[in-house]
């Protein structure tokens, strides 16, 4: 968890790297819909590209089907999600359905000025979807994507300065609820996300219990 610009894609990335786990973005899932132009998809974009959230039900069904999945059996790491206590409700749900319990919450927090420095910075792959920073993750070579080389490296439409501030004023307002909901659990880990991405991984493994 963390507001946008923190680094979650990132660090779940490298989790799901390292604990050859899936890796449950909504965002990713969201953005491959738009991409493939599916109902979904074309259902979504505008709420998308306005920095306002998806209605808890279409996330939940989402999830809910992607955690079913086989692929998910060995566990998973959840990027983006849950972002509203409703949401959190019914991870719950699903989580006991499935008798999985979740281990840790990571929480990644960052001033907000680096956030909006990095945010504006960040490009995306329009073919594989993965991500860079111009200024602190640039691709080896300029505009060409080191995973597929693929090469068209956008920017986000809700990366734009705008909708920054309303994405970080959504976190405000609608997630960060979510840390009073778990904290009771105890599972919540906190960690700086201001040094580099394997400066900020090494922290994170340090606090996760690792698997048994
Ligand atoms: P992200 O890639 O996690 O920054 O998500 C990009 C956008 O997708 C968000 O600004 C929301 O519009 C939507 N989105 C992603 N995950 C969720 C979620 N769990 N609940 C509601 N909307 C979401």
């Amino acid at each position: 968890m963390g507001p946008p610009g923190v680094g979650k894609g990132t660090q779940s990335r490298l989790i799901s790297e390292h604990f050859n786990v899936p890796q449950v973005s909504t965002g990713d899932m969201l953005r491959d819909h738009i991409r493939n132009g599916t109902d979904l998809g074309r259902q979504t974009q505008k709420t998308l590209a306005e920095g306002k959230l998806i209605p808890d039900d279409i996330i939940l069904d989402m999830v809910k089907t992607r955690l079913s999945d086989d692929e998910a059996a060995n566990g998973f790491i959840l990027d983006g999600f849950p972002r509203t206590v409703p949401q959190g409700v019914g991870l719950g749900v699903i989580l006991e359905h499935l008798a999985v319990a979740l281990n840790a919450i990571i929480v990644i927090y960052v001033k907000e000025d680096v956030l909006l420095h990095r945010l504006t910075a960040r490009r995306n792959c329009t073919q594989c979807g993965a991500v860079y920073n111009l200024v602190i993750q640039p691709p080896q070579i300029m505009g060409v994507c080191d995973r597929c080389g693929g090469k068209e490296l956008v920017q986000r439409d809700d990366d734009k300065p705008a909708t920054i501030k309303k994405r970080l004023k959504t976190y405000r307002q609608q997630t960060l609820p979510l840390l009073s909901y778990y904290r009771p659990t105890g599972m919540i880990a906190e960690v700086n996300g201001e040094g580099s991405a394997g400066e900020v991984f090494q922290q994170i493994l340090a606090v996760l219990p690792q698997p048994s």
